[in-house]
């Protein structure tokens, strides 16, 4: 049986930009949300090895530690031609200095030295997983992906992480050359855009009613 979030929620992040899109997400449903950097919640090690354990590893971990409900997203960006990387990776290739530009110019180098110079070559994807989890251990788990072509230089100064290097398949614009809202590109504008907007219409549809 699936359970519905009914009041306050502790969203797992410790990540600026993630906890923007993540409290635009949920802001239709009158849900209150405190962020677990808000109440200096620890940073639990992501030991999974995928995107999903790693969500449900902070979700359960902030539950926990509030016992309250807690939302997680585990993401990233899966690049084809680099077999995957950087994968369940992507925060840590921006180094301690959380430098995507340094992170976004790695890739191309690696592009490059793979001979990944045309658009066919340079596919990726993000990926976004979405765990709830209340004290008594009940998990709700959503994941979903937007697949797209990296472009080089980057383009667009809105979003974060890799979004200036992400066009995604049907559009002319980078992540990081749209508002936010183009980037959910949520109902009633759209079906869900991101990884992120995808997954959780996911996620609503099992745990969420609209106020
Ligand atoms: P984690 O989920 O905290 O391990 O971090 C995921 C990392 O993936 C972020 O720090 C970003 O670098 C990248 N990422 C995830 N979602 C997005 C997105 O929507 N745009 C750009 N980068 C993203």
């Amino acid at each position: 049986m699936h359970r519905r979030i009914t009041d306050k929620l502790v969203i797992a992040t410790h990540n600026p930009g993630k906890l923007a899109e993540m409290r635009e997400l949920l802001a239709p449903y009158g849900i209150a949300a405190v962020s677990a950097g808000e109440l200096g919640l620890a940073e639990p090690e992501e030991t999974g090895g995928d995107f999903r354990s790693n969500a449900a590893i902070k979700a359960i971990a902030a539950a926990q530690a509030t016992k309250l409900p807690a939302f997680a997203d585990d993401s990233g960006i899966v690049v084809d031609a680099l077999d995957g990387a950087p994968g369940i990776y992507s925060a840590r290739w921006a180094g301690p200095s959380k430098d995507f530009n340094a992170a976004m110019a790695q890739i191309e180098r690696l592009l490059q030295e793979r001979g990944a110079t045309t658009p066919d070559k340079r596919k990726a994807h993000f990926v976004s997983a979405l765990c709830v989890a209340w004290p008594d251990d009940h998990l709700e788990e959503v994941e979903a992906r937007v697949d797209g072509t990296l472009v080089w230089p980057p383009r667009g100064t809105a979003g974060f992480g890799y979004d200036p290097m992400f066009l995604p398949d049907g559009h002319n614009r980078t992540f990081g050359e749209m508002e936010s809202i183009e980037k959910h590109g949520l109902p009633p504008l759209g079906l869900g855009l991101s990884h992120r907007a995808r997954a959780f219409v996911k996620l609503a549809e099992i745990c969420l009613e609209p106020r």
